[in-house]
């Protein structure tokens, strides 16, 4: 089943289409994987980016309609679903605390998938970089990464029993930063570690999403670098102490802008 709403400021209506719970499985502690399936699976269209996206919709507490915005992990045609993992970021918040509570059956109504990137095959190294609600998006670009690929993923999480086990060729390295007791997006942990990072010989194509502070950070180091626009996928998933509506309100503001770096 789907329905049809206009959405803000696009030109395509934007379809809704109705998934229910099949099954959820706790990755970690702060991360749980939601599988979604049912007769409305077979009105998602995929598309080939390994960071593809979809808009969950909610209702807030005054009664609004409301989205978030979700990395699908994976799609399985086999099986007619589509996965997604959630931050469990506490009880603040729609989505998180709506995935942390959710069971077989549940609905869940999405719209998208929507996406940007995917590996440069031509790119000599690989340079991924997030905090976990980037993690998804960070496993899924390892996955579709040639044996041969070369590179390093930076991943931001909270402590060592939150560290999962991601396949990656063996020339990326994984590296885990542990932010401890730390707040989430109240680090400087990605920046510093990949301004220490020893860069590898050769052109370089980088994913780095994740909270907005951290992301304007890593824009910094990038710039340093000399990395181009188009060698650069970059951008906030979320702002600390920030709804995600008032988050994509902000990116009409100053202080939601990542400045571009150069051509
Ligand atoms: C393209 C894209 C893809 C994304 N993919 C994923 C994904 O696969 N998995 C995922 O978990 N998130 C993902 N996000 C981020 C997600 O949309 C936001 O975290 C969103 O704000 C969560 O909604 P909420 O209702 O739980 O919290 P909100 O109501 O938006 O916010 C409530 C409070 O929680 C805080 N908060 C929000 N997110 C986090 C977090 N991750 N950690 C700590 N505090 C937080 C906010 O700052 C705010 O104070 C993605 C975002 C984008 C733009």
């Amino acid at each position: 089943m789907s329905t049809t709403a206009p959405a803000a400021g696009a030109r395509k209506p934007r379809v809704q289409i109705m998934l229910s719970v099949v099954r959820t499985e706790r990755l970690s502690p702060h991360l749980v994987r939601i599988v979604l399936g049912g007769a409305g699976f077979d009105e998602f269209e995929s598309n080939d980016k390994t960071d593809k996206y979809v808009k969950m919709l909610f209702t807030d507490i005054d009664g609004h309609q409301v989205t978030r915005t979700y990395t699908v992990r994976e799609v399985n045609s086999a099986d007619k679903t589509i996965s997604i993992d959630f931050v469990v970021h506490g009880d603040e918040g729609l989505a998180g605390p709506w995935a942390a509570a959710a069971k077989p059956g549940d609905v869940a109504s999405v719209s998208g998938p929507g996406g940007g990137y995917a590996p440069d095959p031509t790119a000599d190294w690989h340079l991924l970089a997030g905090d976990e609600s980037a993690l998804p998006a960070i496993a899924s670009a390892l996955d579709a990464l040639p044996a041969t690929a070369r590179g390093v993923a930076f991943i931001e999480t909270y402590a060592d029993a939150d560290v999962l086990d991601l396949r990656a060729p063996a020339g990326v390295e994984v590296r885990w930063l542990l932010r401890g007791d730390r707040a989430a997006g109240e680090t400087t942990l990605l920046a510093d570690a990949v301004a220490q990072y020893s860069w590898l010989p050769g052109r370089v194509h980088v994913f780095a999403h994740g909270e907005r502070g951290a992301m304007k950070q890593l824009r910094d180091v990038f710039k340093h670098r000399g990395v181009t626009r188009t060698q650069l996928s970059l951008s906030g998933y979320w702002a600390f102490g920030r709804t995600e509506d008032r988050f994509q309100a902000e990116k009409r503001e100053p202080v939601g802008v990542i400045e571009p770096v150069s051509d």
